[in-house]
């Protein structure tokens, strides 16, 4: 067992800071990784604020690792000392249920174990509670490592590993192509690589904003247009014309007005707000067999594709390094729509 220095809270009001936990020593399937960098995702917030009803404290957030490989177990095939590696919100999953089977262990039958505030199947550590990447290193077996392209920069490419893949399995499963019109509501960490993606994608892209003051960011992100979501007039001229909607908004919201931008037999998924919404109207569905769907991370065999697919296209996000004595200021300006577009801890802050 090996102590190492994190970031963390002991409850839902208290801010971050620095604490002690315990890594367990490294088994024959583990991979022992350096953090380097670490992104800073609102559902770190959603966490560390028990906004769903399930923290268990000392919370220790974190799930857009990368950093370098510092040890690998007897077994381990596929690393070695010194390789580019990520992880994302997974480090285990029973690997036997037919979702695991099928590569989507995000939906494994048994509950996948989350980066943080998970229940630890392995054990060796002093608690069988994970803790996240707001640390100076971590050790995941080898199946929930992830390869970095080597051509990608590394501190713009930890988000990649949730906002990257969130937005990327959507768009791959319901076979965005080019041509379609795909709609991205919410520019923050998540819609700003939504952005990028859909346009990559070839679709013809629109950002779908609150924000008239991001206009610019999203086009210079690849957007073809922006539409300004509370302007009555702005929407009615985009009245279904959408193949797709890629709905990111971290809250509850009215989604009956986004429903009216699909066209018939078109899908609007949603990525954010886990929790109840407004009532959605009967009529906004069934009056053009529109779908509403949802989507939760990706697989680790997908997370992988989009990580190649970054490496092919030069994909990485658009981050603003912060040290970690200055997350819990970084988690008022994230409140606050104020994130240009991802927050990256350097991990250097933490190992002075
Ligand atoms: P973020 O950086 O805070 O971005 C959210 C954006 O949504 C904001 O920038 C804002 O964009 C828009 N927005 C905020 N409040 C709104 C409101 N009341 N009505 C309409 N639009 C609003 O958050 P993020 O890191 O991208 O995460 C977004 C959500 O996805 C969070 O809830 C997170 O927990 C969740 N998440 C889900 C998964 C998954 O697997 N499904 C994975 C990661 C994160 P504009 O200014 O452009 O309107
Ligand atoms: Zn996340």
């Amino acid at each position: 067992m090996q102590q190492i220095k994190a970031y963390g809270a002991i409850n839902k009001d208290a801010d971050l800071k620095e604490m002690t936990i315990t890594r367990r020593d490294l088994n024959d399937n583990d991979v022992s990784i350096d953090i380097l960098y670490c992104g800073v995702c609102h559902s770190d917030i959603h966490a560390k604020n028990n906004d769903w009803g399930n923290a268990k404290y000392p919370i220790v957030p974190g799930h857009e690792i990368v950093g370098r490989v510092l040890e690998v177990g007897n077994k381990v095939a596929t690393y070695k000392k010194g390789d580019l590696v990520g992880v994302g919100c997974m480090v285990d999953s029973c690997q036997t249920c037919s979702a695991c089977q099928d590569d989507l262990e995000q939906f494994c039958e048994n509950g996948m174990t989350g980066t943080y505030n998970g229940k630890d199947r392995i054990g060796g550590a002093e608690s069988d509670h994970t803790f996240g990447g707001y640390s100076t290193s971590i050790t995941v077996r080898e199946e929930f490592v992830l390869t970095i392209p080597e051509n990608l920069d590394l501190k713009a490419a930890a988000p990649l590993l949730c906002a990257g893949i969130t937005t990327f399995s959507p768009l791959n499963h319901w076979k965005v192509k080019k041509g379609d019109k795909v709609g991205v509501v919410g520019l923050g960490g998540l819609g700003h690589m939504g952005i990028k993606f859909a346009a990559a994608m070839g679709a013809e892209t629109i950002m779908i904003t609150t924000s008239p003051s991001k206009a610019g960011d999203a086009k210079r992100l690849g957007a073809s247009g922006v539409l300004i979501s509370n302007n009555a007039q702005e929407m009615k001229e985009h009245h279904a014309s959408f193949d797709f909607i890629l709905n990111t908004v971290p809250v509850k919201h009215d989604i009956n007005p986004y429903l009216n931008l699909l066209k018939r037999d078109a899908t609007m998924c949603m990525v954010g707000a886990i929790e109840p919404l407004e009532p959605m109207h009967g009529g906004s569905l069934i009056l053009g067999r529109k779908r509403v769907a949802g989507s939760l991370i990706g697989g680790i065999k997908e997370t992988q594709q989009m990580l190649d697919f970054c490496g092919d296209n030069n994909i990485v996000c658009d981050v603003e390094m912060i040290s970690i004595e200055e997350i819990n200021q970084a988690y008022k300006r994230v409140q606050e729509n104020d994130v240009n577009y991802r927050f990256v801890i350097d991990m250097k802050s933490l190992k002075n």
